[in-house]
């Protein structure tokens, strides 16, 4: 059932114990906003839980509170409330059935699912963290140096530091409230940004093999299982591949197992989103991603056969 803000703040408001949850391959919006949630809600009293049913990224280390973010195990968790996060009800892991409590579900994308209990959604925020943003005005919290830092991190990591088509004059305004409340900009991209000598030398290599066709719409990078087991980190290896100029889609498709394919695209006015809901997953229209479970040649021959249709 699709509820306004303030029906949001008022469920989050009328429970005691919270149970807060995010997508599985947590990026900068699920955790960012799960922290930033989290402190919003401390301020007000409440006994709150975070948990991610993933590994955490070793560069989300920075942000306050990461060491509360606990992985579900074998145990049930009592709940008054369970608040899914940039997310659908799909990809949780296994938090919703060990917590077995209302769901409300906060989220800007526009392939959500809208199966949860209580649904806010509002497609043309750039990030979740903008969503608890204002969140944080219907409760009448103030966000503190804490939340402001994990509120920033969210709005900066889904425009990809403020320079995406999803950056609006709110967005600026919320990111600029944050850092009046103690965000530090450059401790955030700082933070981010940085990578080991390996990591800089492995992005060089990558990007030697990123494949171009349909008079250079499609560009991808296409990474085997083999050489996937070899890297620390794939991330930002996609904005290589958007920057080309004549680019309209591009690709990352890494085999994280044999015969199974992440899939992330990033495109220029073609909607990915919907070509990533032909194969289960969802996202955004310029930003969206999926999985695809076949080896990597079959799942580039599939996957390249939809997007040369979309262009
Ligand atoms: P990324 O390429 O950064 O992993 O994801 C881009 C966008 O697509 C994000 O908003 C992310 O939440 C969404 N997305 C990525 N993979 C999936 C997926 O498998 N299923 C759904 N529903 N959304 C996805
Ligand atoms: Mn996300
Ligand atoms: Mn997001």
């Amino acid at each position: 059932m699709r509820i306004s803000l303030q029906e949001a703040a008022d469920k989050l408001r009328e429970a005691g114990r919270i149970v807060v949850t995010a997508h599985v391959n947590p990026d900068g919006d699920a955790l960012g906003s799960s922290l930033a949630l989290y402190h919003l809600l401390q301020k007000l009293g409440k006994t709150v839980q975070v948990l991610i049913d993933d590994d955490i990224p070793d560069a989300f280390g920075f942000l306050p509170g990461i060491e509360v973010i606990a992985k579900p195990d074998e145990e049930k968790y009592q709940a008054d409330l369970l608040v899914l996060l940039d997310v659908s009800m799909d990809r949780v892991g296994r938090v919703i059935e060990r917590c077995p409590a209302p769901i409300l579900n906060i989220d800007h994308h526009i392939t959500n699912d809208e199966k949860a209990d209580y649904l806010y959604l509002d497609a043309d925020r750039a990030a979740t963290a903008e969503i608890v943003y204002q969140l944080a005005g219907a409760l009448q919290v103030v966000p503190d140096k804490a939340a402001a830092t994990c509120i920033y991190t969210g709005m900066s990591t889904d425009t990809g530091n403020f320079r995406y088509s999803n950056t609006t004059p709110f967005t600026m305004r919320a990111a600029a409230d944050m850092i009046e409340a103690g965000a530090e900009p450059h401790v955030v991209s700082e933070a981010l940004e940085k990578r080991s000598f390996k990591e800089v030398q492995d992005r060089a290599r990558a990007m030697q093999t990123i494949e171009v066709c349909a008079d250079g719409k499609i560009a991808g990078l296409y990474i085997g299982n083999d050489l996937y087991e070899t890297l620390d980190t794939t991330e930002g290896f996609i904005d290589g591949v958007r920057i080309i100029d004549t680019v309209r889609v591009a690709i990352l498709m890494k085999e994280v197992e044999p015969g199974k394919c992440r899939v992330s695209m990033r495109s220029k006015g073609v909607d990915v989103s919907s070509i990533a809901a032909s194969f289960g997953g969802g996202g955004h229209i310029r930003a969206a991603g999926c999985t695809i479970e076949e080896p990597l040649a079959a799942a580039k021959a599939k996957l390249l056969a939809a997007v040369e249709k979309a262009v």
